[in-house]
């Protein structure tokens, strides 16, 4: 998976692809589908939601620049594969899922396999989580038509946020804002498709 879909593809930091490497994706999908686990694409996982293509989940972790002593906030934790490589990446990662069973059997996986810097939250995370802000990541895993301020209100000075930038329905910009002080620049890395993201206010 790591040499044939995402080194091809031109994910080059070695630390992310050693978490690529790490992280055992069979435990995230659904048991029916685990022949499948390492496969080029997307996989349903229950609540009508997908755990996302590995090549995607690498690009992203890359293009969040993270270090070891970073915290990061992940919105839309799914089925908490995404959590997962970025715990292998981060010091700490907090991430949100608007599905209580979802985060629930995802809290559970995390817990078996000791990603013990993980913590899941059950909630509507375009609020993003205040309490441990600031954050020197924010990786969105599911597309808007905007950037949902709290979530750069909660970025670290020097801090990057992804995220599906798009009309629903239609292919997203994966997007990367990055703040400095008070201002902050974006640019588009290619087109993506995710599931929406689902404000609950
Ligand atoms: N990172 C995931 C991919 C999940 S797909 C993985 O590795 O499996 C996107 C997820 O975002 C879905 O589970 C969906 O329920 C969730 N979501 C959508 N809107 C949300 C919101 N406002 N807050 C939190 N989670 C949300």
């Amino acid at each position: 998976m790591v040499d044939k879909q995402i080194k091809k593809r031109g994910v080059v930091d070695p630390r992310v692809l050693a978490a690529m490497a790490a992280v055992p994706r069979h435990r995230f999908v659904p048991k029916m589908l685990t022949k499948q686990a390492y496969a080029d694409h997307p996989l349903p996982i229950p609540a009508s939601q997908t755990i996302s293509q590995p090549y995607m989940v690498a690009l992203m972790a890359e293009a969040a620049e993270i270090s070891p002593s970073d915290r990061v906030l992940e919105v839309g934790t799914g089925s908490g594969y995404g959590a997962a490589v970025l715990s292998e990446l981060a010091a700490d990662v907090v991430t949100v899922e608007r599905h209580q069973k979802l985060a629930d059997a995802a809290r559970e996986m995390l817990d078996e396999l000791g990603y013990d810097n993980v913590t899941v939250l059950n909630a509507d995370g375009s609020l993003g989580y205040l309490a441990r802000a600031p954050y020197a990541a924010v990786v969105v895993t599911a597309s808007s038509e905007t950037i949902p301020d709290p979530l750069v209100e909660q970025l670290a000075d020097g801090g990057r946020l992804l995220i599906p930038l798009g009309s629903l329905g239609e292919v997203q910009h994966l997007t990367r804002l990055r703040r400095t002080g008070d201002q902050s620049t974006t640019e588009s890395l290619g087109w993506v498709r995710f599931v929406p993201l689902i404000e609950d206010r």
